[in-house]
């Protein structure tokens, strides 16, 4: 395995974009650490997001592992690179949602993280790939989409939570559901008005668990249809999703699949891992195994003995 040779280097792959506030300050005391631990470091820091998928590309047959100071953005940029790779990538949460991290439980700590980086195992992970372009986290169609349309059209450099207020403000009331047509492993599952989510893995922002029973190894993506045509109806669908129990209202499917397909009575926006993605119509599949990453041992959860947690099937 690459990582235990130790002739090879880790190479750092750094967004300099990442890390605000006392994450700054983490960089420099993560590179201390990994030169107190002894490794071979080769830094890279990148110019642009097709820089950072070009480096991790190069550098992956000749490294021990790579390892992304950056965002979920930067993750992807680099998981781009190394599809099929056997080398590991570990990601150190240095954006503002970190999402692919929490769901890993990959520590910020730099101490704890270079043990990461030495100790813990690897696994093959799910890569979902929509219109030939591959994602490891969450899309969304429609609303969601719009807002991250609406953020990138205005965006300047850093994003905060505080970024979106605006852009899902405006888009609460201005946006008008799309028809959508769904079909998901050949079969027509939803033909209504309404917003979708494709999960790779539970996490979505702030907390919310759209996709909740989504496992990033399983072989399937999972989809959340909720059905809506007003604002109103939003609320409520989002008061539930707060709660976790969406999967169980009568007008909100959730399904797991292999392939799937969107179309719109127009073209509609999409965000894929939070930034732009194409409008719709989208074709979406899983490439099952394609990128190995490190993670710690799970701590138990507490939401896996939550009483109301239904069968994603049903
Ligand atoms: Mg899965």
């Amino acid at each position: 395995m690459n990582r235990k040779d130790t002739t090879r280097p880790v190479h750092l792959i750094v967004n300099p974009h990442s890390g605000h506030g006392g994450k700054r300050h983490a960089l420099g005391e993560l590179r201390s650490v990994m030169s107190d631990a002894g490794l071979d470091v080769v830094e890279y820091i990148t110019k642009s997001a097709e820089d950072a998928t070009r480096r991790a590309r190069e550098v992956a047959p000749h490294a021990r592992a790579v390892m992304v100071w950056g965002g979920d953005g930067t993750v992807n940029d680099v998981v781009n690179g190394m599809i099929s790779s056997p080398t590991p990538i570990l990601a150190y949460p240095a954006g503002t949602e970190n999402l692919l991290a929490k769901e890993l439980q990959i520590p910020s700590d730099p101490r704890r993280i270079v043990e990461t980086l030495l100790n813990s195992p690897t696994r093959q992970c799910d890569v979902g790939v929509v219109n030939g372009h591959n994602f490891m986290l969450i899309i969304g169609v429609g609303f969601d989409g719009e807002v991250v349309r609406r953020l990138s059209a205005v965006r300047t450099g850093h994003i905060s939570y505080l970024s979106y207020f605006w852009p899902i403000w405006r888009t609460f009331w201005e946006h008008d559901f799309p028809k959508m047509r769904i079909v998901a492993d050949g079969r027509e599952i939803f033909n209504d008005f309404g917003m979708a989510f494709v999960g790779n893995i539970s996490r979505y922002a702030v907390g919310l668990r759209i996709c909740r029973d989504a496992v990033f190894d399983d072989g399937l993506l999972d989809l959340v249809v909720f059905s809506c045509r007003r604002q109103s109806a939003l609320v409520l669908h989002a008061a539930w999703t707060l709660l976790r129990r969406h999967p169980l209202k009568g007008d909100v499917i959730y399904k797991q699949f292999k392939n799937l397909q969107i179309e719109c009575d127009r073209p509609v926006s999409s965000q894929v891992d939070g930034d732009v993605g194409p409008d719709t119509p989208l074709d979406i599949s899983l490439a099952p195994g394609k990128i190995k990453l490190i993670i710690p041992p799970r701590r138990p959860s507490p939401w896996a003995v939550w009483p109301w947690k239904g069968n994603p099937s049903q």
